[in-house]
């Protein structure tokens, strides 16, 4: 193998995009801001979308398919949210080519101009409830609780691996209910959800919370959100739910018959999650070494390598470790055997260290006399010698595994905790923001402008107001007017 990543100490940046790239994940492509998710990558992000889907089935949720484009016209009916996504828009206004008359190539055929232009969803509220006013006449109709999987474009200028590009994959989650109170449950309980998935599979602390008006969803009322720590101090908002209140419903003249007989406006929702969760899932665990996987995500588990010298070797290890791979996958623990002759066991260590298999099991000829194996764990690097005799293989892997999950969370929790301070002056915020980064609990006055202008001076955004915030009256640590309680600043991803 090449020369190692780049450390993070020293390039954090530059050791992302590298680990990006020599893991496999992805990699750029022709067009500026898209990506290409390389297999290994997508294989991740497969694990990240079975778990999502089981958890919304389980919550009545069920998917769907809708157009990738959507009429202009649609997106202006709601005024903040063609507002908010007119600048990132990518819009068809053709249907054909043709050969240029000067032979210079392939032109846009200027006949072929469409009636309306379309746009290619950046989000998928207008086509959706526009469908909705067919499907919903009466309270049977409701609740509906739809998900589709599909990919958006959003014409990002700045643009970055997973974290943020101009056409990326997600789920997005839109659903109908007669009331307010069973909508604003439905938020809540997708952003639930998403914290466990964050919290359980990723192992991945998130904080829920609020966002502020200036960072709300464009056409929600209120935009719940999770928000994650990376190692260098950023934060990155990993998802979002939004209570949509009856304004889409407004703009589509989406009404239902009340059980009293009456004809009320719907309540909406709509959450989404996307491949900005595979950066999280990296930026969050990884070191200088290369990926740290954990176990619930990693799509192997457990690789074994011989170490041998010629066939005979190699026969008598085989035997020993496709014995103990039926074991390990009897008891669902995904295992891959590298018999590979074409690479040493060394750059073969090194290759599953950078592709974060959590854990490694060594075999060699000594092994063989003395009836054991190596374990090595990719999470802290260390190694044991396991006797294969004194416990099943099998509950020794599955505890390891657990054990890995476990202390990945708990390494990325103590680092989260670590990193959020509590600041009382605009000068405890200004040095801290600068030296040691992470969330900043702060005093704020409420406002807008306060929050630009700390924007502005500093980068650092109101990431969100914790949902679990405590009632404690204060100043501003800006504008030192009253406040009832902190939120979380950061700059973030
Ligand atoms: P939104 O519809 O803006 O609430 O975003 C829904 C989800 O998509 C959130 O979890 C965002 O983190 C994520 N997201 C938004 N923009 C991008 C982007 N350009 N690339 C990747 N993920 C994104």
């Amino acid at each position: 193998m090449s020369k190692g990543l780049p450390k993070r100490s020293e390039d954090y940046s530059l050791w992302y995009n590298e680990l990006v790239k020599r893991a496999d994940l992805a990699e750029n492509s022709a067009v500026r801001g898209c990506m290409v998710i390389k297999p290994y990558g997508y294989s991740i992000w497969e694990k990240m979308q079975a778990e999502l889907d089981r958890m919304f089935k389980e919550t009545g949720h069920t998917n769907a398919y809708f157009p990738l484009f959507i009429p202009k016209s649609f997106l202006s009916k709601e005024a903040s949210h063609v507002e908010g996504f007119a600048k990132e828009c990518a819009v068809v206004t053709h249907y054909r080519l043709k050969n240029a008359e000067d032979g210079s190539g392939v032109i846009v055929d200027p006949e072929a101009k469409l009636e309306e232009e379309l746009i290619v969803r950046p989000t998928s509220e207008t086509v959706i409830w526009s469908t909705y006013k067919n499907w919903i006449q009466s309270y049977r109709d409701l609740p509906l609780l739809v998900n589709q999987w599909a990919n958006v474009v959003r014409w990002e200028m700045r643009t970055r691996l997973f974290l943020r590009t101009a056409e990326f994959l997600w789920q997005e989650g839109h659903t109908a209910h007669a009331t307010k109170e069973e909508a604003q449950a439905e938020t809540a309980q997708m952003l639930n959800i998403y914290a466990q998935f964050a919290e359980e599979f990723m192992a991945m602390p998130v904080v829920k919370g609020r966002k502020t008006e200036n960072e709300r969803f464009a056409g929600a009322d209120d935009t719940l959100c999770i928000e994650a720590m990376m190692q260098d101090g950023k934060a990155l908002q990993a998802g979002t739910s939004h209570f949509l209140g009856q304004n889409f419903a407004k703009a589509f003249d989406v009404k239902f018959a009340t059980k009293e007989g009456g004809l009320e406006y719907v309540w909406g929702t709509s959450w989404g999650v996307s491949t900005r969760l595979m950066g999280a899932l990296i930026m969050a665990h990884s070191d200088d070494n290369g990926l740290v996987l954990p176990p619930k995500l990693a799509p192997i588990q457990v690789v074994i390598v011989p170490i041998y010298k010629g066939d005979d070797q190699l026969n008598a290890i085989s035997e020993k470790a496709k014995e103990i791979m039926v074991a390990l996958r009897k008891a669902g623990i995904s295992v891959k055997y590298d018999d590979r002759d074409t690479h040493k066991p060394g750059w073969k260590f090194a290759e599953y260290e950078l592709k974060g298999v959590p854990l490694r099991i060594g075999i060699g000829p000594r092994d063989l006399e003395n009836g054991t194996i190596e374990l090595a764990r990719r999470d802290n690097l260390t190694k044991e010698t396991f006797d294969l005799s004194s416990q099943a293989i099998e509950e020794k892997i599955g505890n390891l595994l657990t054990e890995i999950q476990d202390s990945i969370y708990k390494k990325a929790f103590d680092f989260r905790e670590e990193k959020i301070t509590e600041v009382n002056s605009w000068d405890e915020f200004q040095t801290t923001l600068e030296n040691k980064g992470g969330f900043l609990s702060a005093h704020w006055d409420g406002s807008s402008e306060t929050e630009d202008k700390i924007k502005e001076l500093t980068k650092a955004t109101i990431r969100c107001i914790p949902l679990d915030q405590k009632e404690e009256s204060g100043t501003c640590v800006f504008s030192g007017k009253p406040s009832k309680g902190r939120v979380l600043f950061a700059k973030a991803y």
